[in-house]
């Protein structure tokens, strides 16, 4: 899966982008709270009665607060507009058929001669006997349920994975792996998406 390096780091840059903005956001609220809050800072002399320079006060703290979160509070919303079009789109490619059928099953556990193929301690092969044929790249994100997407996994490991998007380097080490005990003819690549339709 050629492709997975990209999508993996888009994903991750989103994500990474989102807490940054939203520290960014955070900070700045605070940042304009605590300058409204230093004794003599703009004492507005105006209404006599201590309702209203309470209020006035109030006001002043909360447009501060407004004026300085609303450069970050417009990246934010940007990034969950993004953020939504990319789900939006991995519903769209989702394989009409999620089960593997038994041919496929058969042939990827054969593959992987009925043991776990995902990676254990150390980044060694888990080995434990398999139980599960698992989406590589996940169903959910528009994984195929072809024999080109089929992992063989134990109980464990399929439910460690989750829904996750692997690493790239994950990608790389299974291929690798795979070199060892896969027929010499088969294809040791992994991981495939269905197209947008
Ligand atoms: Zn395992």
């Amino acid at each position: 899966m050629p492709e997975l390096k990209r999508i993996y780091w888009t994903r991750t840059g989103l994500r990474l982008a989102y807490l940054g903005v939203m520290l960014w956001l955070v900070s700045a609220a605070l940042l304009s709270l605590t300058s409204n809050m230093q004794p003599g800072a703009a004492p507005r002399p105006s209404s006599s009665s201590g309702v209203g320079v309470v209020r006035e006060v109030v006001s002043d703290m909360f447009d501060g607060v407004l004026a300085a979160i609303m450069a970050p509070g417009l990246f934010a919303v940007a990034l969950v507009i993004v953020a939504a079009v990319v789900n939006a789109r991995d519903t769209r490619r989702r394989d009409p058929v999620r089960r593997f059928t038994r041919q496929q099953r058969r042939e990827g556990m054969a593959r992987a001669n009925g043991l776990c193929e995902m990676e254990a301690g150390l980044r060694r092969r888990c080995s434990r006997p398999a139980e599960h044929g698992d989406h590589f790249y996940p169903w959910s994100k528009g994984g195929s349920t072809s024999l080109q997407n089929f992992v063989a996994a134990c109980a464990r490991c399929n439910r460690a994975k989750g829904a996750r998007i692997p690493t790239p380097g994950q990608q790389e080490r299974l291929e690798r792996r795979r070199r060892d005990y896969l027929a010499p003819s088969a294809s040791v690549s992994v991981g495939e998406r269905q197209p947008l339709p």
